[in-house]
This record gives C-alpha cells, sequence and structure tokens, in this order.
C-alpha cells in the first residue's frame, strides 16, 4: 500500500496525525506530510485507511 497526499487540498487540521501519526507528520506550512516515502507496511495499512477516511479534504489518496 503507499499513501499520497494532494497537498493543495490539505487544510491543516491534523486528523490524520492524530490516527496514524507514524504516517504523517505536519509541515512547517500547516499541511501534513507523509514519514517516509508513502510505503505502508501491512501492520499500519487499516490505520492508513482510517485516517484517509477521516480526512476531511479528502486530500488522503490510497493506492493498495
Ligand atoms: S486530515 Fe487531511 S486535511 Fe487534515 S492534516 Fe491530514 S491531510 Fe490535511
Amino acid at each position: 500500500m503507499k499513501l499520497y497526499i494532494e497537498f493543495e487540498k490539505c487544510c491543516g487540521f491534523g486528523e490524520c496525525i492524530a490516527l496514524a501519526p507514524d504516517l504523517f507528520r505536519m509541515g512547517g506550512d500547516n499541511r501534513a506530510q507523509l514519514i517516509g516515502d508513502g510505503t505502508v507496511q501491512p501492520a499500519e495499512q487499516e490505520r492508513a485507511r482510517t485516517a484517509a477516511f477521516a480526512c476531511p479534504a479528502e486530500a488522503i489518496e490510497v493506492e493498495e
């Protein structure tokens, strides 16, 4: 699984970071960033899907 963030959509509320702090962090521009290259290990995949679903801006894309 791989994650992508559409940065222009991100509104910086941080739901993704609260739900999956191992996968997302806040950037200096108040938009979420991926930690690493966005590749998600199997143990983290359910949390990644939860974070993507919770994003109010639909800014997180999940490639299965
Ligand atoms: S949940 Fe969505 S809008 Fe909020 S910080 Fe994460 S990517 Fe940005």
